[in-house]
This record gives C-alpha cells, structure tokens and sequence, in this order.
C-alpha cells in the first residue's frame, strides 16, 4: 500500500487525473479522498500531449473526450466536481491550488520522460509555496523499482523480466483466489466549499466545470468517431469494465492461445486504450484473468490465460523499459543502427499510410488503422516489419505515424513495438524478417480480413489474394506491389551487414 502520513486534521486537496480517467480502483485518489476534507478533481488538456502532428490521433481525442464527459458525471455523482483545464500544466496546477488555497495535491506517477520532468517542475512549484504533494504508482501491477536483476540492474529482456515480475505478483500478500488486493474504491468526496467555487469563478483560469465543457466538445466536434463504432476500443470507465467482463465471460480469453493472432476473429480484448488512458486499471484487468482462471480445470484455457497475462507483461516490460531508460524515446537502442543507410522514399511512405502498397495484408491492415484507429497486434508486426525491411523506411517514421493515427497510441509500447520489429531494441534480432505473404497464409488463411479490409479485392481467390499475385484484369483498381520481397529485404540484409 501507499506510505502516506495519516493526518489528525483533514485538508483541501486537489486530484490531478492524467492516465487514470476513472473513479473505480484508482490508488491516488482513494488516497486523497480519505485524506481530506474538501476535494476537487482536475484534468488538464495539455497541448504537448495534444499535439496531432505528433502526440495524438483523431480516435486518442476522441476516446479522450468521451471518457472525461463520463469522469465529470462520476465526479458530480460523488458530491463534487472535475475542473477541465487547458494549457501548461506547469502554469495551471499551481495557479488553481493557489486560487482555491488547496494545501495538498495528489496524482498518479507518470513513466514518460516529458511527464516526468514536467512533475518536477510543478512538485517543485508546489512546494515553494509550501503546498504538499503526494504521488502514487497506480499503472503498473509492479514498481519499476522493484524489478532488478542480480546486479541491481533493469531488466533488457522480456524473457528475464517476466519470470521476474509473475515472481514478485505471486509473493505479494495474496489473499481470495490470487487477486491482486490493493484495490481500492473510490467513496463519496466531499465538494468545494462556496468560496472555494466562488474563487475559480472569479478566475481567469480558462476552466471547464458542467459536461457541456467547451474543451471537451473541442476535442469531439467534427470528430468522425462520434456516435459511431468504428473504433473496437470503447471510451469511459463503464464500458472499459463492460468490455473486460466481455472478454472473460464470453470465454475469448479461453481461446486466447489460438484466436490471438487470427485478426479476422476479433477476439483479443480491446483494452489497450482503455489501460493507456487509465478507463480501468492494470490490478482490474490481472484480477479479471484470476477470476477466469478460478472458473476452470482445463489445462489449455489456464494455459490461454497465462498467455493473456504475459501480454499485460509485455505492457509492463515497455514502461520499465522506457523508464530506466528514456533515451528510447529519441531513437534506436543499439546505436549502430544510427548509421543505416534508410532509403525513406516519400511515394512509398504515403503508399504504406494508405494501404496501397500492392501487398494486400500489409494494406488490409493499414486500412483498418485508418477506418478504425485500431490495429490488430499480428498485422502491427507485419506493416512495420514491412516498413523497415521491405521498404527501408526510417521505423520512426512509422512509429509517428502509428501515434497519430492510433486510439491506443502509447509512448512506451508503441516505441517498444516499433525498435522490436526494426531490431534496433533491446532484445537485438536483426534478421527478424516477416514475409508478407506467408504471414497471410498462415494468420490470414481464408482471406476474411483481407477481404474485409479491402472489398475490391473480395473476388480474388483465396491463394492468390494471399500471395498478392493477381492479374491486371482482376485488380479492380488495386494497384500492383510496389517492391518484390525477395529482392528488397535482400538489400536490407546487405545493407545492415556492411553497419559498422
Ligand atoms: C509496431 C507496434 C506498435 C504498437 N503500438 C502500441 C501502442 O501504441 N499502444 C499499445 O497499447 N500497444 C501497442 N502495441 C502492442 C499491441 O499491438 C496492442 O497493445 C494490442 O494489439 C492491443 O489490442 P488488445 O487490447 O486487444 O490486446 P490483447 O491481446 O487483449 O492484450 C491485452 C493487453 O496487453 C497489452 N499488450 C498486448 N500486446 C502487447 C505488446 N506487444 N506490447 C505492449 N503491450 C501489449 C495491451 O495493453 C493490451 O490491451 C504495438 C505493437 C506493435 C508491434
């Protein structure tokens, strides 16, 4: 649990949402609700992390806005209010504690290097003006600090860190059936009080308190996600447990061990929005794959279930990563591959984006990132591995355009995802090459989602719409590969090996 100082006398407090967009199982704000006597809630719509061209993506706004419209609601439910706020944190948080004589200020820690020197700041700020601060690790099931070689060292590989980290879950106090009991919920808070309301209205703070909040309604006007349902990521803190109850009692993650890469069952969870803006919790979702767990004798569903668990693993393994060492963020791990020779051809970069590159499964996918903001984790492996091997293409170059086209779009498993299928990570295969076709073949075997992704294709007969050899005749306007495998990863390899 938390060390926190438990007071006689309670405090006006703040809570500062940033990647937990819920009320439920939220370990700072359990924390600042017992803790004080008037609290308010504020999240900051901060354009660093906002930035289109950048930082974010139509479907991250809108997954955004919908869950902080729910947030508001369960805010007021609770007996108080979420203040919306745009602009610099730095500027702001201090300002509003100010304004509203706040003594303490909670959130939850942050793993990214921009949030992390950012808290810094603000901590800093705070304490100047003698206001106390209290932060929380609620993201992750383990503290980055725990897990350590022999050697007091992070961990480099998966493989290592996973027995490590299941070890450390399985010796915590474990009560119930293996469930994780640091979960906490959230009770009645205790709003502002007159003045402290009457303050911020007198403020310039440019704030947003009613659900018809300008800021969020900026985020969702003329947002083609609304009301629709494009996206398989669902936003909001119900729907997130909606959708874990889901995958447990429709019994997908039973299957997991099989049906996860077959992309064209839609069978893996969906919640990878959900964990990367904190609509549920990472102790929810280990909880969840206890219970199924408990629910069964069958050797290949627990196996299944394991699997599923090692995944949330693989979530956890890139935010350790990143946090001991944030210079992932700038560029490749091994730095040899600074010096690769990328060819970067702009034609073919706007022909992998618009899924026209003449390789239907590369282009199945790329379409169904940019109909739905998502993208299935086999077909993720098989475009970047495209990307980098196949066209020679910068892999940052890709990775910023996953995380402006992407619901889930996360710094951590994004940049983790993109320098494993580039080899230029940590876990270093460099010939790690996926042939497109046999891809198809193998995950893709009737062709369902390549059809489903590009209907002019759905004539074509199922071996040849997976091999992508199709005669002019039959293209229907889809238009001929733009590079032969054989050839191009031919020259990656002998371009990687001339790497000094
Ligand atoms: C090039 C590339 C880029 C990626 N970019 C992102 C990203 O920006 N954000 C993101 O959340 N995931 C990313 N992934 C990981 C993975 O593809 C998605 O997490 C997964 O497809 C989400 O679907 P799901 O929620 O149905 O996953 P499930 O299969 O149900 O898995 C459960 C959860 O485990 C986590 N997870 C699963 N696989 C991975 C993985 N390989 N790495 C890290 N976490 C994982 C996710 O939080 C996911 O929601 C990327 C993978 C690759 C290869």
């Amino acid at each position: 649990m938390p060390n926190i100082e438990y007071h006689m006398t309670k405090f006006r407090s703040i809570f500062w949402h940033r990647r937990d967009l819920r009320i439920e199982d939220n370990i700072g704000l359990f924390e600042a609700s017992e803790n004080s006597k008037s609290l308010i809630g504020v999240y900051v719509l901060d354009p660093n992390l906002l930035n289109l061209n950048r930082t974010t993506s139509e479907a991250k706004n809108w997954f955004l806005g919908e869950s902080l419209l729910e947030l508001q609601k369960n805010w007021k439910n609770r007996g108080s209010c979420l203040l919306i706020l745009k602009g610099d944190p730095i500027k702001l948080i201090p300002k509003l504690a100010e304004l509203i004589k706040a003594e303490c200020i909670y959130w939850n820690k942050n793993i990214e290097p921009y949030e992390i020197n950012r808290d810094k700041e603000i901590t800093g700020q705070l304490s100047k003006e003698k206001r106390k601060v209290y932060t929380f690790l609620d993201q992750l099931i383990v503290n980055p600090s725990n897990i350590k070689t022999n050697n007091e060292e992070p961990y480099k590989v998966y493989g290592p860190f996973y027995r490590k980290w299941i070890d450390i879950i399985n010796k915590k106090n474990l009560s119930y059936n293996n469930l994780i009991q640091i979960s906490v919920t959230a009770k009645k808070f205790t709003g502002p009080d007159e003045s402290e309301l009457t303050s911020i209205k007198n403020s310039d703070l440019n704030y947003c308190i009613t659900s018809k909040s300008k800021h969020i309604y900026d985020l969702l006007t003329s947002n083609r996600f609304k009301n629709t349902n494009l996206c398989p990521c669902k936003p909001g803190e119900s729907e997130s447990q909606k959708q874990l109850n889901f995958f447990i009692h429709s019994g997908a993650i039973n299957i997991y061990n099989n049906a996860r890469d077959i992309p064209s069952l839609e069978k893996t969870s969906n919640l990878s929005a959900a964990l990367s803006l904190g609509t549920i919790s990472c102790r929810a979702v280990w909880n969840g794959a206890q219970v199924s767990k408990n629910m069964t004798a069958d050797n290949y569903k627990i196996n299944s279930i394991d699997t599923w668990i090692k995944e949330l693993a693989w979530r956890e393994f890139y935010q350790n990563a990143l946090f001991n060492f944030p210079e992932l963020e700038k560029g490749p791990y091994r730095e040899k591959w600074l010096n690769f020779p990328w060819q970067n051809r702009s034609d073919w970069i706007d022909s992998w984006e618009n899924g026209l590159t003449g390789i239907p499964i590369v282009d199945a996918a790329m379409r169904q990132l940019k109909v739905s903001g998502w993208m299935h984790n086999r077909c993720r492996m098989i475009v970047a591995s495209f990307l980098v091997k196949d066209l020679l293409i910068d892999w940052r170059l890709g990775e910023l355009f996953f995380m402006k086209s992407l619901v889930d779009g996360d710094l951590a498993s994004n940049n983790g995802g993109w320098q494993w299928s580039a080899s230029s990570g940590m876990d270093p295969k460099p010939m790690r090459i996926f042939n497109p076709s046999r891809q198809a073949s193998k995950f893709d075997e009737d062709g369902n989602y390549i059809r489903k992704w590009i209907p002019e294709l759905s004539h074509i007969s199922t071996p040849n719409l997976l091999s992508g050899e199709i005669i002019s005749a039959e293209r229907n306007g889809y238009p001929k590969p733009i590079i032969n495998h054989k050839n191009q990863t031919s020259i990656f390899k002998e371009l990687y090996s001339n790497l000094k």
